[in-house]
């Protein structure tokens, strides 16, 4: 059963756009999305700015909050959300799960506050959720992922009209767990995946483990599933989220960081008190000084900051999707992954994926662009050496020279260029062998490439290759096999000389 709600325009490594279509509200959202929070007791921005200002096409908003506000609940079921808000985008609203895990207890169950999700017109509604947090023994993540795949079964038998339905995904930091979680899930007739409980996690920095995390939900959900990233808002790390295939973000931190006088910047948090210049052009910072918005009084301050903060926020996202476009997403992460060491080892989790990238990504793109000691593992890498296995040397003697010339001495000669290692001449101007490379590689990428040389002589024993390189690493050269002659440019070998 195809779900006909998401379709995906545009791939790229497992970074998709696409197009969710929320049949309650009427609208099909672009992703990647971001749905900032509204809190109904402290609206920081207006949700009607939220949409007229900065391009919010959808917008979440606690369900469980104003199911028990004295403030908001019979205006709420009375006009319903749309109005309440005066948003017309799409409206996601949470159940009290969140609460559930802070609290311990929560006054509601699943089929009480989907009903009461439907009735103040939410268009995705969630049910009640167990988040097990990081870390806890698998034998409670276990018994824990069993209430929440209840609570999903309690789900699909409401009768919700047109309300999509969120079908979240736990497991804790169990990845075995967390795919069979999102296979259970994906099985429902459920229609949105969250994937929960990983603030913890992005509180603390772990970002290698929300890769693995992902990675593991992705393992269970089918291509057409759109995938929630539950509490994910600061824009240091959307690049890396939606390379994973992440296709919705909520924004709290926008305005929780504005009340700590927090700054947000695809770098970082920046305090404002330490600030001596805006590194920002949006419209707050254009008309400001670090020593204006000093001078604001709290409310105003905090509105000024959540501004800024939802400015750069979603010029992130449309970086990200413009990225996507172009093919060039990976290397926004590559540059996005050096504003914290955390984020560094979040992508080499990611690249540990590489084969799961690797499935979607599109055959050719713009330009590879080789701009770390990572990039040597990144997945169009995987592909070329997977691909070598398919190529077929010509002859009985091959040359694999990283220079550039010709050998009359062997039946054929074939380019070996890092990180991707030897290639026939005829492909040197196809994706991805058209790499922008930097003269002063690292030694991974010299390795990568040797490793391609060693697949290259391992699918074609029968050729006896002769390898010819210039002042190539040791580290490298030893991953050549016995048994190919290792020729040096420089020793009078160089096959440019003949
Ligand atoms: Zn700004």
């Amino acid at each position: 059963m195809a779900r006909e709600i998401f379709e995906v325009r545009d791939w790229d490594g497992a970074a998709r756009l696409g197009e969710l279509t929320v049949p309650r509200a009427g609208v099909t959202v672009e992703t990647p999305a971001l749905l900032p929070v509204v809190n109904p007791h402290k609206q920081t921005v207006p949700p009607a700015r939220l949409q007229s200002e900065f391009g919010a096409e959808i917008l979440i908003t606690n369900g469980y909050i104003l199911y028990g506000s004295d403030e908001f609940r019979e205006e709420a079921l009375d006009v319903g959300l749309h109005d309440l808000y005066e948003f017309d985008g799409a409206i996601m609203t949470d159940s009290g799960s969140f609460q559930l895990a802070e609290y311990g207890e929560i006054s509601v169950d699943t089929e009480e506050i989907l009903r009461f999700q439907h009735d103040i017109g939410s268009d995705i509604g969630t049910p009640v959720d167990i988040p097990t947090p990081p870390d806890v023994s698998r034998e409670r993540a276990e018994s824990e992922l069993a209430e929440t795949e209840r609570a999903l079964a309690e789900a699909e038998t409401v009768d919700v009209g047109e309300m999509l339905v969120n079908a979240p995904v736990q497991g804790s930091t169990h990845p075995a767990l967390r795919t069979a979680a999102a296979e259970h899930a994906y099985a429902t007739d459920l229609d949105v995946f969250p994937i929960g409980a990983v603030v913890p996690l992005l509180n603390a920095y772990r970002y290698d483990d929300v890769v693995d995390v992902v990675a593991a939900a992705k393992r269970g959900l089918g291509a057409d599933a759109p995938v929630h990233l539950f509490g994910a808002g600061h824009p240091m790390m959307f690049a890396l989220a939606v390379a994973m295939g992440c296709d919705l973000f909520d924004s709290a931190a926008y305005a929780l960081y504005a009340r700590d006088d927090r700054y947000l910047t695809v770098r970082g948090t920046e305090l404002l008190a330490d600030l001596d210049y805006l590194p920002c052009s949006c419209p707050v910072c254009a008309a400001s000084t670090p020593e204006g918005l000093r001078s604001e009084d709290d409310d105003e301050r905090t509105r000024l900051l959540a501004e800024h903060n939802l400015h750069v926020t979603f010029e992130e996202l449309r970086r990200v999707k413009q990225a996507i476009r172009s093919g060039s997403l990976l290397e926004l992460v590559e540059t996005r992954v050096r504003g914290h060491p955390t984020l560094v080892d979040g992508f080499r989790a990611m690249l540990a994926h590489a084969e799961t990238l690797e499935a979607t990504d599109p055959v050719s793109k713009g330009a590879f662009f080789h701009l770390s000691a990572e990039s040597a593992d990144r997945p169009e890498v995987l592909r070329h050496q997977e691909r070598l296995e398919r190529l077929t040397v010509a002859g009985d003697t091959c040359l694999l020279t990283t220079g550039s010339g010709n050998s009359d001495d062997h039946d054929t000669t074939w380019r070996v260029v890092p990180p991707f290692g030897p290639f026939p001449r005829a492909l040197s101007e196809s994706y991805p062998l058209t790499a922008e490379v930097p003269e002063r590689l690292s030694r991974e990428a010299y390795e990568r490439a040797a490793d391609g040389v060693a697949r290259l002589v391992e699918t074609n024993p029968d050729v006896t290759f002769t390898f010819a390189h210039h002042q190539w690493p040791a580290s490298a050269v030893e991953r050549v096999p016995d048994g190919v002659e290792v020729q040096r440019y420089g020793d009078g070998t160089d096959p440019r000389d003949h």
